[in-house]
């Protein structure tokens, strides 16, 4: 049987206006920064400059906070619940009305497929935001008592792997809760949270409700370091997590941290092995592998280990690595040339230390970030493919004999955001969910979310959720009865 041939299916770029700069947007609009310093951010996948975005300095930082907390006193925090609650209402659906043009702009500056910022990235940012409009006129029911009340200011700095979609895993429960927020997306992928700023004059959100600040990480530390920012909302590295923590501690500031995650995908030797096959791929290879809660450590049953990599080497034969404008494509870019420098670092790592690659087959494109989709088999516990996150397309293949040594495998790494179990015996999936330390246990899925369930990770991986009426909570102080 011959394979069928895809045609050509590209998304047009032209259903978006890419302006050739950016200010910031403080108090409602788009200012010039006083920092007077910029940075360019480009294409993944064609290393094309798209836009040159304004650098966020001390001066703009202190802007941006000053607009947040007059928006906090005169307008936000005293609007009644049901009020703000049609604003996010607003957001949610004009998010639902502009999603093509979103999913392009994602696409262009991530280098994502179109496939996944499409069905995925921007429908549940659409969904974080109608999930948290859903509570703004509930919060006596979300856990910290009668009339709970927001913190002030809440200070955001999100990273690159899903600009739109943390955007609002950050901004809904902050606004719900009644909080104002100073938001800074990473230097890598600013342009979405740049027209989210324009979907807000749009939406009529009073000014100063929300201010998107650009810049790399030192404009990260001056918002986290500012002392009147009350509530710091961090996803990001371990590293920088670990450095807020210190920066935090001993203020008045409570922070959440979503860090970094070395996810064991664990399947049994009674999975269905086609399922478990299709769940392996899209624990690692769904945005190229740049996902905090990647399935990027497979445990295997030994007496399925050969039939299950075999078939997943099919299977990864077949998946279309190239242009993420391409609605066929599966596999897109990295998402920068750092990145897949530390892509390519450890996989090395990996071959240095005794470990087996295999990569699929096929050409990558000339221009632009590229890693093929990677399996290394003959790793042991001790490798730094199996202990350090690789955040790219590259799997770490284990094996085990009986469930307990799964779990000890599993268990053994300094992170603890998520898991997968793959088995036809429910008891086990309990089991194995109790045993793992992990915010998340998939059970025969993964990469599944949904805006009413809480996500979070353990150890390493930080502390707070988000998602949920848990996700509620860190932006809410217990009100007491009045
Ligand atoms: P990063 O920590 O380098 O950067 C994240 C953000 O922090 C960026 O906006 C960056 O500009 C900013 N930043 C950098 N230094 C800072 C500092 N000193 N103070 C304040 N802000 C600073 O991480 P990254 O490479 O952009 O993202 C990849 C990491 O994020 C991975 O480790 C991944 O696991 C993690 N991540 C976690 C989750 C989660 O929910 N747990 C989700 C996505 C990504």
């Amino acid at each position: 049987m011959t394979a069928f041939d895809y045609a050509p299916a590209p998304e047009s770029a032209s259903v978006v206006d890419i302006a050739s700069s950016y200010g910031l947007f403080i108090n409602g609009e788009f200012t010039d920064a006083t920092s007077g310093e910029s940075l360019k951010t480009i294409n993944p996948a064609t290393e094309e400059n798209l836009a040159e975005v304004a650098v966020a300095g001390t001066e703009d930082v202190e802007r941006a906070v000053r607009a947040a907390r007059t928006a906090y006193e005169r307008t936000w925090g005293p609007m009644p619940g049901p009020e703000r609650s049609k604003y996010l209402f607003r957001i949610a659906r004009l998010l639902a009305e502009r999603s093509r043009e979103f999913a392009v702009l994602e696409v262009l500056d991530n280098g994502k497929p179109i496939r996944e910022a499409r069905d995925m990235d921007i429908p549940m940012a659409s969904a974080y935001f109608f999930y948290y409009a859903g509570w703004a006129d509930k919060l006596d029911y979300a856990g910290r008592g009668a009339n709970p009340r927001p913190h002030g200011v809440a200070g955001q700095v999100i990273p690159w792997n899903f600009p739109l979609l943390m955007l609002a895993w950050k901004i809904a429960p902050a606004l719900a809760a009644g909080n104002t927020v100073v938001l800074k997306p990473a230097e890598t992928t600013p342009l979405t949270a740049l027209l989210f700023a324009d979907l807000l004059q749009q939406a009529d959100l009073p000014p100063g409700v929300v201010n998107i600040i650009t810049g790399a990480g030192r404009t990260g530390a001056d918002l986290i370091a500012h002392p009147d920012v009350d509530k710091v909302a961090f996803t990001g590295s371990t590293k920088v997590g670990k450095q807020i923590a210190r920066q935090v501690a001993g203020t008045h500031k409570q922070a959440t941290l979503e860090l970094g995650g070395k996810a064991a995908n664990i399947i049994f030797d009674d999975a269905p092995v086609d399922q478990a096959v299709e769940g392996i791929v899209n624990g690692i290879y769904f945005n190229a592998g740049q996902v905090c809660c990647a399935g990027s450590r497979l445990l295997v049953a030994e007496s399925v280990a050969d039939e299950v990599i075999d078939r997943l080497k099919a299977r990864l034969g077949t998946l279309r690595v190239g242009d993420p404008m391409d609605k066929n494509t599966d596999v897109g870019a990295v998402n920068s040339a750092a990145q897949l420098s530390r892509i390519t670092e450890l996989a090395n790592a990996g071959d240095a230390e005794g470990a087996v690659r295999w990569s699929a087959p096929g050409d990558l494109p000339e221009k632009g970030y590229w890693f093929p989709p990677t399996v290394f088999t003959e790793v042991s516990t001790a490798h730094r493919i199996a202990r350090e996150e690789i955040f790219g397309p590259v799997l770490s293949v284990l094996t085990f004999r009986t469930p307990d040594e799964a779990i000890a495998k599993a268990n053994n790494t300094p992170y603890g955001l998520s898991a997968g179990v793959w088995t036809e015996k429910g008891s086990r999936i309990l089991a194995m969910a109790d045993a793992i330390r992990s915010g998340v246990v998939w059970a025969n899925t993964f990469n599944k979310f949904d805006p009413a369930s809480p996500f979070g990770g353990y150890k390493e991986s930080g502390y707070g959720r988000e998602g949920g009426r848990h996700g509620l909570l860190p932006y809410l102080i217990e009100g007491g009865t009045q």
